[in-house]
């Protein structure tokens, strides 16, 4: 836990929120304010801050593999989905706990805002 990061707290169940799905290390939630009709972030249970300190290449690809199986569950995955790792300010990136967000039941735009 690092002090004050509200995913620890999620992580934690100090916090509520919609999980759904649990894995080894990782858990998969609905995101408080969706861009799209499913909307999930899948998270490391132990933090880490962003992508840029994320040294644990096995950690990533469990995370990635996890969001394509959370997709898979949510029944997004055939007509498709986006997955985003926003990092740091100019990418976006709001809370300082590495997350994925996994997007899909409409269609995606490009090039993204
Ligand atoms: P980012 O801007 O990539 O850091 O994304 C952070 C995401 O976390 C945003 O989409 C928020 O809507 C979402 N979020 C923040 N707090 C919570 C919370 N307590 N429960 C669920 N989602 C949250
Ligand atoms: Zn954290």
């Amino acid at each position: 836990m690092s002090g004050g990061c509200i995913f620890c707290k999620i992580a934690a169940g100090e916090i509520p929120a919609t999980v759904v799905k649990r894995a080894d290390g990782m858990l998969a939630f609905e995101d408080m304010n969706p861009q799209a009709p499913t909307h999930l972030l899948i998270i490391p249970t132990t933090h880490v801050g962003s992508l840029n300190d994320a040294n644990d290449a096995e950690t990533l690809g469990k995370l990635l593999a996890f969001a394509r199986e959370v997709a898979q569950d949510s029944g997004i995955a055939t007509r498709g989905y986006r997955v985003v790792v926003n990092t740091n300010p100019d990418g976006g990136q709001t809370v300082f706990h590495l997350h994925l967000h996994v997007l899909g039941g409409r269609a995606m735009h490009w090039p993204p805002g």
